[in-house]
């Protein structure tokens, strides 16, 4: 599954994770514990206190530092994130999360090995991809799933060191072999760590361990008119043909077609859009899941307790049965005569409770 948005996201991913790697080594950003302060882009970023402390300046001085240095950037950046999270929700998470681009390589790697994106997935899922291709699970692949889970936990473990101590130190140190008995022992716990929780427990880690993608979800939920991944419901029917290509692909695990509570951990990242945009193009029909938001996002975002939105027929770029096309017709009239009357699949039907 490759499409423009998919193509652009990745280049979005590579170039943060870059810019994650390089960020202490070119003094960007880190916090230098032998100085005791944080670096910002080459200067010195501290809280402006020392000269208070010396009896050099008032009280209102330092408190004005204070506002200027600590709280101020704090509230900027925090603020920004959450403004965009409140209209657009976890895009951080799916376009440039370091953590959540480690997530779907990951998925990625089992899935080969195991027809499997996590060890927790209690069936394979099916071998047909959602653009008629055929994934076939190869166990030889799962040396080089741990070998890449190994060599993502060392890479995080050596530059969430250099987050703290001086970057110049820690790379000549590591490629000398020369590492002090404290950066030994830090480098080696946290690679452990990291890597138990690729394996096992990155999803969790999404979920409910990282602040930022908790805040973000939390703010996104608060406003039901923000952008939101929605299902055209009025032609559930078109599913009949399809393996639920969109829950199958979902880097968090999720059902896509669900209510926006159930959702809750979207990262935006539009892989079941484009999956179900492969589906359906088989049909030369639009996909039933697109990106909707204002009005249209309250059929996804307040659908529950007897509570069911009315949908515009310009929430969806969707086919109108009364325009429908002679080719359209004849796939629908086809497909009929082979499945039967047209039903809900079986996911769709769970977790709508219908
Ligand atoms: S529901 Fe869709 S957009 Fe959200 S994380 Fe899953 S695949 Fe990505
Ligand atoms: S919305 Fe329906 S047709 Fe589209 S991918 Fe999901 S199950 Fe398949």
């Amino acid at each position: 599954m490759s499409s423009a948005l998919q193509n652009q996201r990745l280049l979005y991913r590579l170039g943060f994770f870059v810019l994650f790697v390089l960020a202490p080594p070119l003094d960007l950003f880190r916090l230098d514990l032998t100085q005791g302060h944080f670096i910002l882009f080459g200067l010195d970023w501290t809280l402006g206190l020392d000269p208070f402390l010396r009896g050099e300046v008032g009280v209102g001085h330092a408190a004005l530092n204070l506002l200027l240095r600590g709280f101020l950037p704090i509230a900027l950046l925090g603020g920004g994130l959450l403004w965009v999270a409140w209209r657009y929700g976890r895009l951080y998470c799916g376009w440039l999360c370091p953590h959540f681009s480690v997530v779907e390589l990951i998925n990625g790697l089992m899935l080969r090995a195991s027809g499997k994106p996590t060890l927790w997935e209690k069936q394979p899922l099916p071998e047909r991809q959602p653009d008629g291709r055929s994934l076939q699970p190869d166990r030889r692949l799962w040396p080089v799933t741990l070998l890449v889970v190994l060599a993502f936990a060392l890479l995080w473990a050596v530059v969430l060191l250099t987050y703290l101590l001086p970057p110049q130190e820690i790379y000549t140190n590591l490629f000398n072999g020369q590492l002090t008995r404290n950066q030994s022992v830090f480098i080696g716990v946290a690679t452990l760590a990291f890597c138990i929780e690729f394996l096992l427990a990155r999803h969790l880690f999404c979920r409910f361990g990282c602040a930022i993608g908790l805040f973000q979800s939390l703010v996104w939920m608060a406003n039901k008119r923000a952008l939101v991944v929605g299902f055209d419901g009025g032609r559930a029917s078109a599913c009949i043909d399809c393996n639920a290509a969109c829950d199958n692909v979902c880097p968090m695990r999720l059902k896509p077609r669900a209510i926006k509570r159930k959702m809750f951990t979207c990262t935006q990242c539009t892989q079941c859009i484009d999956a179900c945009t492969d589906v359906q193009a088989a049909h030369a029909a639009p996909p039933l899941l697109q990106w909707v938001r204002g009005e249209c996002a309250l059929q996804v975002s307040d659908r529950e307790h007897g509570r069911r939105p009315a949908v515009s027929k310009h929430c969806f770029r969707g086919i109108d049965v009364r325009v429908e096309t002679a080719t359209q017709a004849r796939i629908r009239h086809s497909s009929i005569v082979r499945h039967g009357a047209p039903r809900l699949d079986r996911a769709y039907v769970s977790h709508h409770g219908e």
